[in-house]
């Protein structure tokens, strides 16, 4: 077992004091309502301070009514929300837990509601994303440093144990800082002092209405990536300045939300931007938190105890696991639901709906689907064991029933096999380690190599079934898709199949898109055709333009509004605006989509006492799906 001596230190920040190194770093989820606080916000703290964090941090609240960009965010914009957020601190130090209140504004306002919302920033620099922020004036400069203190003084009164000031990812106090959106002549630009003086208003307000001894963190991109940005020797100059100025904690990050740099994604190796704190704890004496791509107890205890950071910053982790403090204080590594980095929490928020989580079931719902024990112990059959029949089975086991799973491979895992090869899709193979460590633990009777037909099944009258086989890939009604030279990408990816060297692609979502990298990786010349305007169209949006960005990089060449007619021994005949073209290749890829495997259902249907499918094969979808029909049967069965 491996001993996590550091991770489990106490530690002081300012008057604050945690009993271990691990922070829930501010992720917005978008479980507010009218900017409050709601019972289904309460319960997502509260299961993550039962799972044992330091410190937890809230998503981000905002100052001024005109901050509200993302529905289900908080305010602290006026005294009104002071009741509603001390239930939250309450019912997190009932736990036992710590709360920081994040503050921090994005840059848009809206004048009154229901109003467009008009952005703006310290100077009228047009954004990457293509907007022209609008210039503040003076007065309103001075309007936001009030708003920054009164939140913090509110956050105090509400019971929080620490403010932190979102100073990072150019956020409107970034937009300040940084030299590349702050062109003002007046005193809060046009030199470096000047830049810093609106954080340092805010920092000195603070002091003055919430007092000198209220914890302040300040969470800082230490790198901006952005062209003119600033880079880590200009934060190491700044950091001592606030350290100065009463900042008890510096939570680093990296990058801004616009710069053209993968930060979070998959394909980020874990722990890449520890260097950041690292360098910054060069210069200050104050914790400094490392984060980001840090998913993995063992990698954060060996960051604090090489003296690189003090403490360890975990947003997704947590999310996919909140008991993952206590169960890594436990030694109990491998039962850790791992966090894949697929981004499906950050693009439930931007889509803005309620955050989701891939691997985890219950985030959003920690106080409705708890997981009890059945009034009847049920004999359960689950057939399948992708992740939804993984997941099911587990779950009813753990409530007590008699389950047996079967997979007709000689191996648990289904999709998440080949959805695993491609070199940056690693992450997901812990997932898949995970569910199988699980079923292995829960007492679940594992039939592998057992392919379940209809018959058999129904004599043996389990009380359930729980039907989870999952989908195959779509063979589409083109001439010559059954061609010797044709293949499918779950067979390039499982490795049944090889290619020659000239491949196309027919289908440029993200199985399509994932496996041309996969293969110009090996050397193969790739083109995709796609017959939408645009490939990865089903990839989140967090995620979609590395992937475009990595097929870029990879040198392939993408055909979009390409309608392919016909696969020869040749290559492909494409029907497209202009007329017809054919695209000369060794092998033809079906990436095509997938279609779910209903035989098995129609078979049991009306013949077994009760029939649930679940996952890809109700219908073809993702991960999430999966994991989140198998909990749910599960758990109602
Ligand atoms: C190449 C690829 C990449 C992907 N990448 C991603 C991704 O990055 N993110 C994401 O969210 N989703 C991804 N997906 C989709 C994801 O893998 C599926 O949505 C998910 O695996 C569905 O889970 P499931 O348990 O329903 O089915 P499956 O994973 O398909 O599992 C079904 C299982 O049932 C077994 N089975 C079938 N019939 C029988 C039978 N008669 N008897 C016994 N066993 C049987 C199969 O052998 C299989 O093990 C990808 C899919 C593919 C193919």
């Amino acid at each position: 077992m491996t001993e996590l001596k550091n991770l489990f230190q106490p530690i002081k920040i300012g008057s604050l004091d945690l009993n271990n190194r691990i922070i829930f770093l501010a992720a917005a989820n978008g479980y507010g309502s009218e900017d409050m606080v709601t019972q289904r916000m309460i319960d997502f703290y509260v299961e993550r301070a039962r799972g044992g964090a330091g410190l937890l941090t809230t998503g981000i609240i905002a100052p001024s009514s005109l901050g509200m960009p993302i529905p289900g965010m908080l305010g602290i914009y006026h005294d009104r929300f002071i009741p509603g957020l001390r239930q939250l601190t309450e019912a997190v130090h009932a736990q036992g837990g710590k709360i920081a209140a994040q503050i921090g504004l994005q840059y848009y306002r809206a004048r009154e509601e229901g109003a467009p919302t008009e952005e703006v920033a310290p100077s009228a620099v047009s954004t990457r994303r293509g907007s022209s922020p609008r210039e503040l004036t003076l007065e309103e400069i001075q309007d936001m440093v009030e708003d920054f203190s009164q939140g913090a003084r509110r956050a105090r009164d509400a019971g929080f144990d620490a403010v932190e000031f979102h100073c990072g990812i150019g956020y409107m106090i970034n937009r300040f800082l940084s030299p590349c959106t702050n062109k003002r002549s007046d005193q809060y630009g046009g030199s470096f002092e000047n830049r810093l003086r609106f954080l340092l208003d805010i920092l000195h307000a603070t002091s003055r209405k919430a007092g000198d001894d209220f914890p302040i963190i300040c969470r800082i991109s230490g790198e901006e990536f952005m062209e003119g940005g600033y880079g880590l020797e200009d934060y190491q100059k700044i950091t001592p300045i606030l350290e100065r100025a009463g900042v008890c904690c510096l939570n680093t990050q990296a990058g801004w939300h616009e710069c053209p740099r993968p930060l979070v994604h998959m394909s980020v190796p874990r722990g890449a931007f520890v260097y950041i704190a690292e360098g910054i704890k060069k210069v200050v004496n104050i914790p400094v938190v490392a984060a980001y791509r840090i998913n993995d107890p063992i990698l954060a205890e060996d960051i604090l105890a090489q003296g690189r950071a003090d403490l360890i910053g975990m947003a997704r982790p947590l999310i996919a696991d909140p008991e993952l403090p206590n169960k890594a204080r436990e030694g109990r590594i491998e039962d850790i639901r791992p966090c894949i980095a697929c981004g499906h929490c950050l693009d439930t928020v931007m889509e803005r709906t309620p955050m989701a989580c891939t691997v985890n079931a219950q985030v959003g719902r920690e106080g409705e689907w708890t997981v009890e024990r059945a009034e009847r112990p049920k004999r359960v059959f689950v057939i399948g064991g992708g992740p939804a029949g993984m997941e099911a089975a587990v779950v009813a086991a753990r409530r007590g029933h008699d389950v047996t799973l079967f997979e007709k491979m000689g191996q648990l895992g289904g999709n998440l096999i080949p959805a695993s090869v491609p070199s940056y899709k690693w992450e997901i193979s812990n997932f898949t380690n995970y569910l199988k460590t699980q079923v292995g633990k829960s007492g679940v009777r594992l039939r592998l190599g057992a392919e379940i037909v209809g018959k058999p099944i129904v004599q043996e009258k389990p009380d359930v079934v729980i039907l989870a086989t999952g989908a195959r890939s779509i063979i589409p009604d083109i001439p010559g898709a059954r061609g010797k030279n044709v293949v499918t990408a779950h067979e390039v990816l499982s490795g049944e199949k090889n290619v020659g060297r000239r491949v196309i692609i027919v289908g440029g979502g993200m199985i399509g898109s994932e496996t041309a990298e996969f293969l110009a990786e090996k050397g193969k010349e790739v083109t995709i055709l796609e017959m939408l305007e645009r490939v990865g169209a089903d990839i989140g949006r967090t995620t979609r333009w590395v992937i475009l960005q990595r097929l870029t990089n990879a040198g392939i060449r993408i055909e979009t509004r390409a309608n392919v007619v016909e696969i020869t021994d040749k290559g492909v005949k494409v029907k497209r605006e202009g007329g017809e073209e054919f695209f000369e290749g060794d092998t033809v890829v079906l990436a095509v989509g997938l279609e779910a495997n209903k035989e098995l259902a129609q078979q049991l249907e009306g013949k077994v006492a009760s029939l649930y499918p679940v996952g890809d094969c109700a219908e073809a979808r993702r991960i999430a799906q999966a994991i989140e029909e198998g909990f749910r049967i599960a758990r109602e069965i």
